[in-house]
C-alpha cells in the first residue's frame, strides 16, 4: 500500500457518485450528468479527509455488462478500482430504494473483502428516508445519511472514513474542521413576546448588546451571538432580534411564533423560555410540540421567578402541566431563572449542554439488543389475528434525536402502546430524557 490510502467511490449510475467526488475533492470539473453512465472513464484526485491526504477515485459505474462493450469496460475499471482500493464507499440512491442492481453490485463489492462504508445519497429532505433503512438490508451496517449535492453529512461520513482507516482527524492541517468536536452548538431562545428573551440574551453575554429602539419594524442584524460554556462553543440566535425584521403589519403574537418555528429549524438545542407569571399558555404548548416534532432538543426555562412567592407550589404545578402536556419529551429539565438578576443562567448552560449530549447520545447494538431481550421478557409483544410480533433486532441508526430501528415482523401490526412501552423503556434505560426519541419498526425476519 501507498503511503496515501486509496478510497474509491462505487454504485449504479446515477447515484451520485461524481457529485460526491466533486464534493470530497473540491474540483467542480467531473461530469455531472441525469444520463445514467455518463461519468466514463475512472477519475484520480487527490483529497483531504481530516488533514489526511487520500487517492479518491471516481469509477464510472458499476454497472453489470449487459450493455455491449461500453458497459464492460465499466465494469473492468470499477473492478480494478475495488482491487486497488483500501476503502470502498459503496453508494445508494436512497429515493429510488434498494434496486436489483445495487443488490448485485453488493455482491462484488462484498467479494472483493474490501472494507465498506454504505454511503446513502439523496437524503435531504425526507424523501430518502425508506431507502436509508431499506438499505441495511445489504448487510454493510449502518448507511450513512448523506446529500452530496446540498453538502449534507459530509462531515460524518468523514469521520467514518477515518475511523475505518484508523487515522485519527490532524486538526493543524485539515482544510475544514470535521463537525460534532468543533462546531459550535446551535441554540434558540424561543419564546412568547415579553417573556424575557432579549433580557435573558443580555444577561448570557454580560452587556447591554441588544437594540431595543421605540421605531417598530427596527432592523437589527441578527448575528449569532458566540459564547463559550464549561469550555464549548455555543452559538446563540435570538427570535427577539429575528422579530423586529419582520413584517410589522403582524400581530406580536403571530410573528413570535412563526420566529419560533424559523429558529427551531436551525437550532440543535431549543430554549423555551417561559414567564412565571403567565406560565404555558396556549402559544408556549404548540411552541414545545413543535420542538418536539422537529426532534430538537428541549430546555424549559421559567423566568422572572423573582417575581414568584409560592415557589414550591409553582414548581409543582410547573412540572405537572409538563408532563400532562408535553408528554412528547417525558423528564424534559426545568430550570428557574431571572433573567434580569441573573440568578439561575449559569444552571440552563448547563443544562443545555446537557440536552446536546443526550440527544447526540450514541448507544451501542450490543447494549440495545441486551435491553431488548429484557423488555420483551417483561411484558411480551401482543399476538395479532392469533399470532405474536416477533421482534429480533434493534439497532440505532442515527443520533440527533436518538432514533432507533427494530426489526419485526408485521411491523403494520403493532399496536401504538407496545410501541409506546418500548420507547419508555428504552428512554429510562438508556437514560434520554428530555428529548423525543423516535423507535422505527421495520419488517425483517
Ligand atoms: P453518478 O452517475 O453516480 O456519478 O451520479 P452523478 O453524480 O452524475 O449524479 C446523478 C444525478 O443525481 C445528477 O442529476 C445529480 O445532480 C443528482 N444528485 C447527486 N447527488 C444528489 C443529492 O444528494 N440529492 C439529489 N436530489 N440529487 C443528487
Ligand atoms: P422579550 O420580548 O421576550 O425579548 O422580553 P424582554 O426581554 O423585552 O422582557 C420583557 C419585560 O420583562 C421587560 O420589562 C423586562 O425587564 C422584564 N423581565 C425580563 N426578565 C425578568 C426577570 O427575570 N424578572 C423580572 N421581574 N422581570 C423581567
Amino acid at each position: 500500500m501507498s503511503s496515501q490510502p486509496v478510497i474509491a467511490i462505487i454504485g449504479r449510475p446515477n447515484v451520485g457518485k461524481s457529485t460526491l467526488f466533486n464534493r470530497l475533492t473540491g474540483t467542480r470539473s467531473a461530469l455531472v450528468s441525469d444520463m445514467p453512465g455518463l461519468t466514463r472513464d475512472r477519475r484520480e484526485e487527490q483529497a483531504d479527509i481530516g488533514g489526511h491526504p487520500v487517492r479518491l477515485v471516481d469509477t464510472a459505474g458499476l454497472e453489470e455488462a449487459k450493455r455491449g462493450s461500453i458497459a464492460e469496460r465499466m465494469r473492468q475499471q470499477s473492478e480494478a478500482a475495488l482491487m486497488a482500493a483500501d476503502l470502498v464507499l459503496f453508494v445508494i440512491d436512497s429515493r429510488d430504494g434498494i434496486t436489483p442492481d445495487d443488490k448485485s453490485f453488493a455482491r462484488v463489492v462484498r467479494n472483493s473483502g474490501r472494507p465498506v462504508i454504505l454511503v446513502a445519497n439523496k437524503c435531504e429532505g425526507r424523501a430518502g428516508e425508506d431507502g436509508f433503512y431499506a438499505a441495511f438490508e445489504l448487510g454493510f451496517g449502518e448507511p450513512v445519511a448523506i446529500s452530496a449535492e446540498h453538502g449534507e453529512g459530509l462531515g460524518d461520513l468523514m469521520v467514518e472514513m477515518l475511523s475505518a482507516l484508523g487515522l485519527k482527524e490532524d486538526r493543524e492541517n485539515a482544510a475544514e474542521p470535521l463537525p460534532a468536536t468543533e462546531r459550535p452548538i446551535r441554540v434558540a431562545i424561543v419564546g412568547r413576546p415579553n417573556a424575557g428573551k432579549s433580557t435573558l440574551v443580555n444577561a448570557i453575554l454580560g452587556e447591554e448588546r441588544m437594540i431595543t429602539g421605540p421605531e417598530p419594524g427596527l432592523t437589527r442584524d441578527s448575528v449569532p451571538s458566540d459564547v463559550e460554556w464549561h469550555g464549548r462553543r455555543v452559538r446563540l440566535f435570538d427570535t427577539a432580534g429575528l422579530r423586529r425584521k419582520a413584517k410589522i403589519t403582524e400581530t406580536a403574537e403571530k410573528l413570535s411564533a412563526s420566529d419560533a418555528i424559523r429558529a427551531i429549524r436551525f437550532a440543535e438545542v431549543v430554549v423555551l423560555l417561559i414567564d412565571a407569571e403567565r406560565p404555558f399558555e396556549h402559544q408556549d404548548l404548540t411552541i414545545g410540540d413543535r420542538i418536539a416534532e422537529e426532534g430538537r432538543a428541549l430546555v424549559v426555562a421559567v423566568n422572572k421567578w423573582d417575581l414568584v412567592e409560592d415557589k414550591q407550589q409553582a414548581l409543582k404545578a410547573l412540572r405537572e402541566t409538563l408532563n400532562d402536556r408535553l408528554a412528547q419529551v417525558p423528564g424534559v429539565t426545568l430550570v428557574t431563572l431571572s433573567a434580569l438578576s441573573g440568578k439561575g443562567v449559569e444552571r440552563l448552560s448547563a443544562a443545555v449542554l446537557e440536552a446536546y449530549d443526550t440527544w447526540n447520545r450514541r448507544v451501542s447494538t450490543a447494549d440495545l439488543n441486551r435491553w431488548l431481550e429484557e423488555a420483551l421478557a417483561r411484558h411480551s409483544p401482543p399476538a395479532v389475528s392469533g399470532r405474536r410480533i416477533k421482534i429480533r433486532y434493534i439497532t440505532q441508526p442515527s443520533t440527533r434525536p436518538p432514533t432507533f430501528v427494530a426489526f419485526c415482523t408485521r411491523p403494520e401490526e403493532m399496536p401504538q402502546s407496545y410501541l409506546r412501552y418500548l420507547t419508555n423503556s428504552l428512554r429510562q434505560a438508556f437514560k434520554l430524557p428530555g428529548v423525543p426519541v423516535r423507535l422505527n419498526l421495520r419488517k425483517g425476519e
